[in-house]
């Protein structure tokens, strides 16, 4: 059937305009002729659409220039003589900036760049827009009239939409000969560094996988239009039976969860978008090129808009669009990702919980967007050993499944389809790297005693029972931070009492008797369980969480306890509160624990032969006031993460406020000093147990203002008992004593002359 007879279905919020150029461009396409009669009818199309005196499309050779390839309205005689270089003249600075670029006087512009031959002097107003394909620019669009006037806001977008397409025709192979379409394949893969931010550190090296699926290879053009919608409405139909049934087998889901299924049904049934798509199909796209064209332009719109809300939802319709083009290939719409026997796991985001989903022995590396290294995405990684680079959200578009990647945890940069010098430089690199390991290995059982005669104590920080073989390996004195809501974090349901139990008894077993501190379930911020009904909060982070949720809501925290009292029957048993504020919730806390005791003694259970009782600090109010909540407990533990998060009020799990506040300003040095202070005239022992002790210079400096017991990732201790040995304890004191407060920024660069110049390893 030809489109022509097929009417085409309204376009809805004003898509007819592009709708009608898409199908001439699939006409122009569809042609029987040769490829450069195909690219002038193509460009002339879009020409009349826009009503321009002048469209031209620029390509990129292989050595980084622009030629004409078609033009319509400049002098023939150009096509394929024109060349710009990459940055030269405006197209050049389109191509070069990937942004598009209009303006209403161009031969004045102080980009332009004249070329007799096409005769563009006449011209005054300019609009180009990149074709950009993999995070790469193939050419540029360019859209040229004699009157001055200024393009408006619908005309760049329609150029953008089409400009898209351009790209995706030219790599697809259906417009280009097998020639040209080669010399772009080569340039989508070429080898390519990115630089982001190290987040834990390590080499890994394998092939790309990611989080989200990408589209199934597929063609841009349809021939047979009717054909296209039926397979689309199949595929339509499809997703809305899978959604429904997901609904039917989660019928006792609530809270988060259920919501954002709801709202998976919504989407999938909403007219305006089947609508939509329908347009996109008749104007002669494939179902799968409708569902990309529309999934960006939704993306355009969403990403403008200022409501948090509706920005969060463009994730389900990106889901949801993902979903589809999946079923329109024949995949399964949820399968589980398959792996390489060596993956790197390619994402935009990702919580704790996806990752510890993922075969612990085929993810080697991730690359994410934006993370900060204190999330719990970031810190189950580090436990897991996961080299992780962040602030790569581009990533996704630059590499493609399969492909090898490279992972530097250490300078913050991957490698995507590294060259052959490179994979071998980083061999010899992750060599080097082994040598260390095993040489802080040597070191395991050297005391951490500063040269002054300081004595530190280093524990490990811990979550799944793996992590306790670290234990031996690092030499520590135990697990001074085990983190139970890993456990809750995983299933799929909210774990039972006896399974708890195993894991803590398991944990204690695997400690031989060194000790081990179970902190309660911390959930909430961005630990949210699949399961559980937490109702949906502005600032999770500052929210229902921790201590909190556990005293509102006993029952999940005393089977909690009565698992641990359980485990450590006849042991000792180590249990400390996460997100203390007031004092008087470790009064609460204890009367909940009072009371599982009670019952233990009721039931006949065998109890620990002790119970030492531990508080979090890690809000600004129990720093504060450390010393009333040091009368309630046996020790004391600062999450440091937590602590500068509410100091500087600064997300941790944002990266990009994270870079602002160094935990190293004098301010939150001075703070800490404080507390640690108190804390020693109340005579009760505090630990630091965040993760900036894995960073040399800021664990130095904790040890300068007077904090002696650590836990830290198993990763971060060999050169942490390396940094204690060489430090004199005395000479760092006096000398913060004196910088402290006079110092106005941050402490790192002088603090780390200072080091450097008295000796101390911090590298
Ligand atoms: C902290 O906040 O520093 C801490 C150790 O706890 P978590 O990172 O699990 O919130
Ligand atoms: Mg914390």
């Amino acid at each position: 059937m030809s489109i022509e007879k097929t009417r085409p279905p309204h376009g809805g919020h004003g898509e007819q305009g592009i709708t009608v150029l898409l199908r001439r461009m699939h006409d122009a396409v569809a042609q029987e002729a040769s490829a450069q009669e195909r690219l002038d009818h193509l460009t002339k199309a879009i020409a009349s659409h826009v009503v321009a005196d002048v469209c031209s499309i620029y390509l990129r050779r292989p050595d980084d220039e622009l030629e004409l390839y078609s033009t319509e309205g400049l002098n023939r005689e150009a096509v394929h003589k024109t060349r710009l270089k990459w940055g030269e003249g405006l197209t050049g600075l389109v191509a070069e900036s990937h942004r598009p670029l209009f303006t209403d006087d161009a031969p004045h512009h102080p980009a332009f760049a004249f070329r007799p031959e096409t005769g563009e002097e006449y011209l005054h107003s300019f609009l180009g827009v990149p074709l950009i394909r993999s995070g790469k620019a193939l050419g540029v669009l360019v859209i040229q009239n004699k009157a001055a006037r200024q393009y408006n806001d619908h005309e760049v977008e329609a150029a953008q939409a089409v400009a898209m397409l351009l790209a995706e025709i030219a790599a697809s192979g259906e417009l280009l000969s097998q020639e040209e379409t080669a010399v772009f394949g080569e340039m989508l893969h070429r080898p390519e560094r990115l630089e982001g931010f190290p987040i834990v550190s390590g080499i890994a090296s394998g092939k790309a996988v990611f989080l989200q699926p990408p589209a199934p290879k597929h063609k841009v053009f349809a021939a047979d239009v009717a054909g296209e919608a039926a397979r689309l409405e199949d595929g339509l139909n499809d997703l809305r039976a899978s959604v429904d049934a997901m609904l039917a087998e989660n019928a006792s889901l609530s809270g988060v969860s259920r919501e954002v299924l709801e709202t998976y049904r919504l989407f999938a049934y909403d007219r305006g978008w089947k609508e939509r798509l329908r347009a996109a199909v008749f104007s002669g796209l494939t179902a799968e090129s409708a569902v990309e064209q529309v999934m960006n332009e939704n993306r355009a719109r969403m990403l403008q808009a200022k409501d948090s809300y509706l920005r969060e939802r463009l994730h389900d319709l990106d889901d949801l669009a993902h979903r589809l083009l999946r079923l329109l290939s024949g995949e399964a719409s949820n399968g589980h990702r398959a792996l390489f026997d060596e993956t790197i796991l390619v994402a935009r985001q990702m919580g704790p919980a996806e990752l510890l989903e993922y075969d612990r022995d085929a993810l080697k590396g991730l690359v994410l967007g934006e993370v900060s290294a204190t999330s719990h995405v970031a810190i189950v990684a580090r436990a897991l050993k996961i080299p992780m680079v962040t602030g790569l959200g581009d990533a996704i578009d630059r590499c493609e499944e399969g492909d090898l990647v490279i992972v530097d945890g250490d300078a913050g940069e991957i490698h995507i389809r590294p060259a052959l010098d490179v994979v071998e430089t980083y061999r010899a690199k992750r060599e080097l790297q082994s040598a260390r390991q095993a040489a802080f290995a040597k070191e395991r059982d050297l005391a951490p005693i500063t040269k002054d005669g300081v004595a530190i104590s280093i524990m490990m920080n811990a979550g799944l029972a793996l992590d306790m073989a670290h234990l031996k390996e690092t030499g520590t004195e135990g697990v001074g931070l085990f983190r139970t809501e890993l456990q809750f974090l995983i299933g799929s349901q909210l774990p039972s009492v006896s399974s708890q139990e195993a894991l803590y008894t398991e944990v204690l077993d695997l400690a031989d008797d060194k000790p081990v501190i179970f902190r309660t379930a911390d959930i909430g911020g961005d630990k949210t369980a699949s399961y559980m009904d937490q109702g949906k909060e502005v600032n999770p982070a500052m929210g229902w969480r921790g201590l909190r949720m556990a005293l509102d809501r006993p029952g999940m925290i005393r089977l909690q306890l009565r698992a641990l009292l359980a485990a450590a029957a006849n042991r000792t048993l180590h249990l400390m509160f996460p997100m203390v504020t007031l004092a008087e919730e470790m009064d609460d806390a204890r009367a909940l624990l009072d009371r599982e005791i009670e019952r233990a003694k009721r039931q006949g259970n065998a109890l620990p032969k002790d119970i030492q009782i531990g508080a979090m600090i890690e809000t600004p109010a129990a720093a504060w006031r450390v010393e009333e909540i040091a009368d309630k407990v046996d020790f004391l533990s600062v999450g440091g993460n937590d602590l500068a998060q509410f100091y500087f009020a600064a997300d941790r799990d944002s990266e990009r406020v994270q870079r602002r506040f160094d935990p190293m300003n004098p301010g939150f040095l001075s703070f800490l000093r404080e507390c640690a202070a108190k804390a020693r005239q109340s005579n009760v022992p505090l630990s630091y147990c965040g993760e900036q002790a894995s960073d040399l210079v800021m664990a130095a400096a904790l040890v300068g203002i007077g904090i002696v017991q650590f836990s830290m990732p198993a990763t971060a201790v060999g050169p942490f008992r390396r940094m204690t040995r060489s430090l004199n304890v005395g000479h760092l004191s006096a000398w913060l004593d004196d910088r402290l407060p006079q110092a106005q920024a941050s402490l790192r660069p002088e603090l780390s002359t200072f080091l450097s110049e008295n000796g101390v390893i911090v590298d």
